[in-house]
């Protein structure tokens, strides 16, 4: 007697209750370079959910290169990137979750964590300009995980490239197997409309409601000659040849090869235009998946486990400097979050309670009791979240996959104000904990290196590091081309001691205490691998 009974499984209506929500979130996030429309096809895809009434509400996060060194700016950027952190609305009974990702190159690193806490992403391209360099990168990111992915190739309104050339800088430059779910009829100034292969219609484009829902018609069979009388002979035998050509040419659609990531349906549209939204919103909320399962070091966790679990995959600062506090966003992976209950830091080994854990809704945050497998909750903290860090209801879990990646710039950092050196090691700790940047100490002389992806991060850095914390900093430039984390076969073998001995100058912790080679040119980094081969560089923190 006297001993808790904790009953193993949930009574049946909870479990099916609990299988339900999961079934219906879509986490995703729209990736794409700087201006191709991700903004714009967000307010569109939240105008379908009825989570915001008029154009012009979502704020766009981009920031403009004339703002390098405009700190209002940086401040004003912060403010919106807080309020479009995660954008929720519900439709068709689905709970979509969009989650914001930084287009600026800069800023890649915070797309990337993020890209570890979405279940699918929607890729958008210009028509005009074709697959760009962000694209490429950030869709490289997803092939690597098999992250489903659908692209919506935009601005059909404006003159383009052919749309089966599109197609095929898609799969050559990143790497995709496409199959076109729609298809566009003219383009620019011909531009008619768009037949929907995936669900057998046609979309037609009308230049004076271009702000309107568009009107459908269907068209089961594209030999009906009404075909010629809507859109004019030689629109409808182009459109017939192409059809042709696609299904000669294209795979037909597989949501499972989808959903495995080896095969991407393409769409065609406008966002501005609210044009082909509609049909990317209707397939995608019944192709993409709910919260998939996720490896931790221990295991391979499953959303509709029992037992919750979640990670930090992004933390912000308060915008305002007196109060020190935080938001870190955790992506629950498993089982529910629920208000006032104690988890487990696993890094910590402590169990903490929220009292006021936020969800996100539209534009709002509001605080919710309880949250679901693929729901993104914000935490208040006062610094004991890092990103990476996992929570739990117990059981001792390690989220993988979220590497940290080699810098391109790295630079010392030095104390301007001696008096303020409490301050600036304190402000240096925070800002790395948010993922600002990465610290490395070199093992010569414990001198402090700032590595960033853009020469941006180090205004940032310095402008938060005197108006939140008080200190005052300098740089100083260090040549470093790549940082490369180290793994040594055997630690105690000769070959990795002399490594150590010879290239001392070189070597540095990151803030894991993890060891890094700091190469100082693409030939020593060679140089290096082929005297040591025993010792493995890698250019992320993570491997196998
Ligand atoms: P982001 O940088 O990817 O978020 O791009 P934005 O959504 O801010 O769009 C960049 C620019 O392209 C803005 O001026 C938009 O008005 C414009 N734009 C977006 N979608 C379309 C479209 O379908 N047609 C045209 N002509 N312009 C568009």
């Amino acid at each position: 007697m006297g001993k808790h009974i904790i009953p193993l499984f949930l009574p049946k209506f909870l479990l099916m209750e609990f299988e339900k929500e999961i079934a219906k979130r879509r986490t995703f996030g729209i990736i794409s370079h700087p201006d191709a429309g991700k903004t714009t096809l967000t307010e569109k895809l939240l105008l379908f959910g009825g989570a915001i009434q008029e154009a012009g509400a979502v704020k766009s996060n981009k920031i403009k290169k004339s703002a390098t060194s405009d700190f209002m700016e940086i401040e004003r950027q912060r403010g919106i990137s807080v309020a479009t952190s995660v954008l929720a609305f519900i439709y068709k009974d689905k709970k979509i979750n969009i989650l914001d990702t930084p287009g600026h190159k800069d800023f890649a690193e915070d797309t990337f964590r993020t890209l570890t806490a979405v279940d699918s992403v929607i890729v958008v391209i210009d028509v005009a300009k074709g697959v760009e360099e962000q694209t490429e990168k950030l869709v490289e990111v997803c092939r690597m995980r098999n992250i489903p992915m659908i692209v919506f190739i935009n601005k059909l309104d404006r003159e383009g490239k052919d749309a089966f050339d599109l197609l095929d800088e898609v799969e050559q430059k990143l790497g995709l197997t496409v199959t076109p779910l729609s298809f566009p009829i003219g383009m620019g100034y011909d531009f008619k409309g768009i037949y929907n292969i995936y669900e057998k219609n046609i979309n037609l484009f009308s230049g004076n409601s271009k702000k309107n829902i568009e009107e459908t018609i269907a068209f089961d069979n594209l030999d009906n000659p009404e075909l010629e009388k809507i859109i004019g002979a030689d629109a409808a035998e182009e459109l017939r040849d192409n059809l042709e050509l696609v299904e000669g040419v294209y795979p037909d659609f597989d949501k499972d090869a989808y959903l495995k990531g080896e095969l991407q349906p393409v769409f065609f549209g406008s966002a501005l235009n609210n044009f082909g939204v509609r049909e990317l919103l209707d397939c995608f909320v019944n192709i993409a998946p709910s919260p998939r399962p996720k490896k931790a070091e221990e295991r391979l966790v499953k959303a509709d486990e029992k037992d919750f679990s979640g990670f930090v995959f992004k933390i912000h600062a308060n915008m305002d400097p007196k109060h020190r506090d935080r938001l870190a966003f955790v992506k629950i992976v498993s089982g529910t979050f629920e208000r006032n209950t104690p988890y487990l830091h696993v890094r910590h080994g402590k169990k903490l309670k929220f009292s006021s854990p936020n969800a996100f809704f539209a534009e709002k945050k509001e605080i919710v009791d309880i949250s679901y497998p693929g729901d993104i909750v914000g935490l208040h903290d006062t610094g004991n979240f890092k990103i990476g860090d996992t929570l739990t209801s117990g059981e001792e879990l390690h989220y993988k996959g979220i590497p940290s990646f080699s810098p391109e710039h790295f630079r010392y950092i030095n104390n301007a104000d001696p008096m303020k050196a409490k301050q600036l090691y304190k402000g240096i700790d925070q800002l790395m904990d948010e993922g600002v940047a990465q610290l490395f100490t070199l093992e010569m002389n414990g001198r402090k290196v700032i590595g960033t992806v853009g020469a941006l991060q180090y205004e940032v850095i310095q402008y938060r590091l005197e108006h939140e914390y008080g200190a005052k900093c300098t740089y100083e430039n260090f040549p470093v081309h790549k940082a490369c984390w180290v793994e040594a076969e055997d630690e105690n073998n000769e070959e990795f001691k002399e490594f150590k001995r010879v290239k001392q100058k070189f070597l540095a912790t990151d803030k894991k205490g993890q060891l890094v080679f700091l190469a100082d040119s693409p030939f020593s980094l060679q140089m290096t691998q082929q005297k040591y081969p025993s010792v493995k560089l890698h250019y992320t923190s993570e491997f196998e």
